[in-house]
């Protein structure tokens, strides 16, 4: 028999009504002839209330805790949802995460989850109820209640419906399905009504607070087509499964709480990134928009965002990376968010970066960072103006309609085979039939790109525009950009590196020096011949472990890292290209993707 996955959010059970509705809906689709599981969050804003109410006890209330507390919010939530099921005449039974047999780590707060045992549900389930899971919750190997993170039981759900093999989850919420930018702050924003998990694992890590962005790990990996629905109405939603649309521009996200954070004053040696994402590791600080700068005069510097809220255990893990090093400054700022433009299709296209800073550079608005990975771009940006900045791209790029399907910068590049696609998601199946735990990082490949080079504009004028007329003047002339990477200024002026395929490197260094020349002090470096190590996987930069183990293996053979983008498919960085061979092998190595013979 066919199993269905329905979870409600909080706003879709905030009343007795509402719960009704939903109790209907879950008794509908068991009539239809399917076996049902319910996934329910706690009651409208009841987390907010219980979170509240803790900080009224104590100014650090102790993390177990918190969790005990937090848990309550759903479990309160199953048995109305029961009771409701119950008077419409159909059996249902209310299980908490721990009943269920969620075991997940002792991390509270943000656990992982380990395993799902589903004999019980499915237990349940063949004694015809209903089953009604809380959702945001399991228990650890001590019997310790935990909790998934904020906005967790999109993650239950998902996790759920894995473990079921079930057909399909749907998730009912208080929109009618993921749109191409949170149409709470743009009316203009479209509902999409198809978008490939790849995309939304971007839109939900860099902002778009629709799904919890590990519940997309658990559907990408487990292969489960997922529903985003309205909870008000009939409609059909947005599909999230694999699709082979390439729209240049699928969704916007907006970060608005973010942080930077600039470690300067650095030794300009191998191990130096490594020391830095171990320190973040430990205390499981997931890092973005890393920027290196290539070495001045010895010392390097590193940058990357944080979440506001994650700032102050980052400068305590960066003054630790800093003893460690035994040389460093550090410097951060809160004023500002991160705006990202993500698109499968931008795999195969240029210009849309290019035409990304032309809209900001209209609206005078300054990129303090930029980074870019296989399907996204993000900006850093003032946070006062973060909203026009949003609202600016997503009309500059015609989202309110069916959007461009070609940027008018620069053209189509390589075309990318079916069969390729086909032999990705074997490769993935492969890998996560061998995972131990159901949340373990999956990384499937490591590829090595010797056919770039490298250029670097120093000492550029930090205006808005600077970044707009150099990838504009590039796109123009059909030269793809793939990395691209600025650092943040302090001192009135950025530094930006990106890198072009070897075959165009002559042509786009013209266009540069000559760009260059404009600028007082700016001047121009490359380097011919860089290799470009890739960790493919899913959940990457939310599994911070990720960047450390890569960074650790490549510190460990010695070899020098000049560029990195991360992104939660893929996480790339630049070295020398006689280095490269070598940085394949022993990431290969470290992510244990070496065949046996
Ligand atoms: P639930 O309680 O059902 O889990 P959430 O509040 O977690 O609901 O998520 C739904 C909200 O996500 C919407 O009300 C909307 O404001 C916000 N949102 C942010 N980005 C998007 C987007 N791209 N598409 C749809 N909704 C979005
Ligand atoms: N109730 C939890 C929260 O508010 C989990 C969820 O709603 O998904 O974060
Ligand atoms: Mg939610």
């Amino acid at each position: 028999m066919s199993i269905i996955v329905q979870k409600f959010g909080g706003t879709s059970v905030a009343n007795a009504d509402k719960i009704r509705a939903a109790a209907k809906r879950a008794v509908a689709a068991k009539q239809a002839g399917h076996q049902v599981v319910m996934v329910v969050s706690a009651r409208g804003k009841k987390t907010d209330e219980l979170v509240r109410l803790a900080a009224e006890m104590s100014e650090h209330p102790a993390a177990r805790e918190m969790d005990m507390l937090l848990s309550t919010g759903e479990q309160e939530s199953v048995s109305l949802m029961a009771m409701a099921v119950h008077s419409l005449g159909e059996k249902a039974v209310s299980l908490t995460g721990g009943q269920i047999g969620i075991i997940t780590d002792s991390t509270f707060s943000r656990a992982r989850i380990e395993s799902i045992s589903t004999d019980r549900i499915r237990k349940h389930l063949d004694a015809g109820e209903i089953v009604i899971a809380c959702g945001f919750q399991g228990i650890d190997p001590e019997m310790n209640i935990t909790t998934l993170g904020r906005g967790g039981s999109d993650t239950t759900a998902t996790a759920l419906a894995a473990a079921l093999q079930a057909d399909e989850c749907q998730i009912y919420t208080d929109v009618e399905g993921v749109f191409t930018t949170d149409p709470r702050v743009v009316s203009e924003a479209r509902k999409v009504s198809l978008l490939a998990y790849d995309e939304m694992l971007e839109l939900a890590s860099l902002g778009a607070g629709v799904m919890h962005s590990r519940s997309i790990e658990f559907a990408k990996k487990f292969c489960v087509p997922l529903r985003v629905r309205p909870s008000f109405d009939e409609g059909e939603g947005t599909l999230i499964a694999n699709t082979g649309e390439q729209r240049m521009v699928a969704g916007l996200a907006l970060a608005r709480n973010e942080a930077r954070v600039t470690l300067a004053d650095l030794p300009d040696q191998p191990g130096v990134t490594s020391c830095i994402f171990a320190c973040m590791a430990k205390r499981k600080i997931p890092v973005d928009m890393v920027v290196q700068n290539v070495a001045v005069d010895g010392k390097a510097t590193v940058s990357f965002t944080v979440q506001e809220g994650e700032l102050a255990d980052t400068l305590t893990a960066a003054n630790e990376a800093i003893k460690i090093l035994g040389a460093g400054t550090i410097r951060s700022g809160t004023n500002v968010a991160k705006l990202s433009v993500v698109g499968a299709g931008m795999r195969n296209h240029s210009g849309v970066a290019a035409q990304m800073f032309h809209i900001l550079l209209k609206k005078g608005i300054n990129l303090q960072m930029i980074t870019t990975s296989e399907i996204k771009i993000s900006v850093l940006v003032e946070r006062d103006r973060c909203d026009e900045a949003l609202l600016a791209v997503h009309e500059g790029f015609c989202m309110e309609t069916a959007g461009p399907q070609t940027p008018e910068i620069g053209i189509q590049q390589k075309t990318k085979s079916p069969e390729c696609d086909q032999s990705e998601d074997q490769l993935l199946s492969r890998i996560v039939s061998k995972l131990a735990k159901m949340e373990d990082i999956v990384v499937s490949e490591v590829q090595l790109d010797e056919s770039q080079s490298r250029v670097t504009l120093h000492h550029i004028p930090d205006v808005p525009g600077t970044c707009s007329e150099i990838f504009t003047t590039v796109a123009n002339k059909n030269i793809m950009v793939d990395m691209i990477v600025q650092n943040v200024s302090d001192t009135g002026h950025a530094e930006v590196s990106f890198t072009v395929q070897r075959t165009d490197l002559e042509n786009c260094l013209k266009l540069v020096e000559e760009l260059a020349s404009k600028w007082a002090d700016a001047t121009v470096s490359y380097e011919p011949e860089i290799g470009k190590l890739t960790v493919v996987g899913i959940g990457l930069r939310t599994h911070t472990g990720v960047g450390e183990r890569m960074f650790k293996a490549l510190a460990d053979a010695n070899i020098n890292i000049q560029m990195i983008n991360t992104s939660e498919i893929r996480m790339s960085a630049v070295v020398a290209a006689d280095q490269g061979r070598t940085g394949f092998e022993v990431l290969n190595k470290a992510f244990n993707l070496v065949e046996e013979a």
